[in-house]
């Protein structure tokens, strides 16, 4: 199914090496995607970029800037984050490239969905992948090493072309979301739990001196199911009740 590639898009977090960007960028256009995010490249524009980028010019120049890993995903309703090790501390759900692949075009109806890269040297950052709600890592045979960053791209990315090139109807796939409402956006969530922040802050459940792992956790929660907008609507405007205040989708 084409229009689960369409809503993918390929974020890369502070890449160092220009060379890299234009690798990805010819991983990406090779199996049919088209959607480059860059957060703060080191450096972007370089004959090594283009060189790479071997053909995919046009996937360089349409590739979209953004100064924060949140405002490049302010419009994404799915964010799966990569990782080069197996385990993190506080475990999200985790895929293998091939379910990653799986994942993303079952959604039904298809997710605005983001796939983000961590820096070359030092992966993402635990607070970067709080805006993930599942992890990718692409099994090697051996632990202690890593994939480059465009190679990772490159095996993702196929996968995903490879199973909406082989997508089971959709009478046999899972149950599809009959809500028929919009699913929250990364704008939506992150305002949410801004606003799930202070308010545990204001009745005293969460001391902000002493976080541990509290937001954390809320977040996988809420990550499990895919929250529409008016849902989203609902929660805040609980919260405000509970916060003594009035709110209304605006006041956000
Ligand atoms: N030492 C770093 C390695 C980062 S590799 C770390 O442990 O995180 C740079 C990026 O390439 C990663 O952030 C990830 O986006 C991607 N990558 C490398 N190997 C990968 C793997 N096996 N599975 C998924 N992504 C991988």
């Amino acid at each position: 199914m084409q229009h689960a590639l369409e809503q993918l898009a390929i974020v890369m977090v502070h890449t160092s090496h220009p060379g890299n960007i234009g690798s990805a960028a010819r991983a990406m256009k090779t199996m049919g995607l088209h959607d480059l995010r860059l957060v703060c490249p080191t450096r972007f524009n370089s004959p090594e970029t283009r060189a790479l980028a071997s053909g995919a010019d046009d996937i360089l120049e349409q590739a979209q800037h953004f100064d924060t890993l949140p405002a490049a995903l302010a419009d994404r309703q799915r964010v799966i984050g990569t990782s080069a090790r197996a385990e993190r501390s506080l475990r999200w759900p985790q895929m293998n490239a091939r379910q990653c692949g799986e994942f993303v075009v079952s959604q039904s109806p298809p997710q605005k969905t983001a796939i983000v890269f961590g820096r070359e040297r030092t992966g993402l950052t635990n607070k970067e992948l709080e805006y993930c709600q599942s992890l990718v890592h692409i099994p090697m045979a051996f632990d202690f090493f890593s994939l480059n960053i465009a190679a990772a791209i490159q095996i993702v990315c196929y996968e995903c072309m490879m199973s909406a090139r082989t997508q089971i109807p959709a009478e046999a796939g899972p149950a599809p979301d009959t809500r028929q409402e919009p699913a929250a956006t990364t704008e939506n969530l992150e305002s949410f739990y801004q606003h799930l922040e202070q308010a545990l802050i204001d009745v005293r459940y969460l001391d902000p001196d002493n976080p541990r792992l509290l937001m954390r956790r809320l977040r996988r929660l809420f990550g499990r199911t895919l929250l529409s907008q008016s849902e989203i609507n609902i929660l805040r405007g609980m919260l405000s009740a509970f916060q003594g205040r009035k709110f209304t989708s605006r006041s956000s």
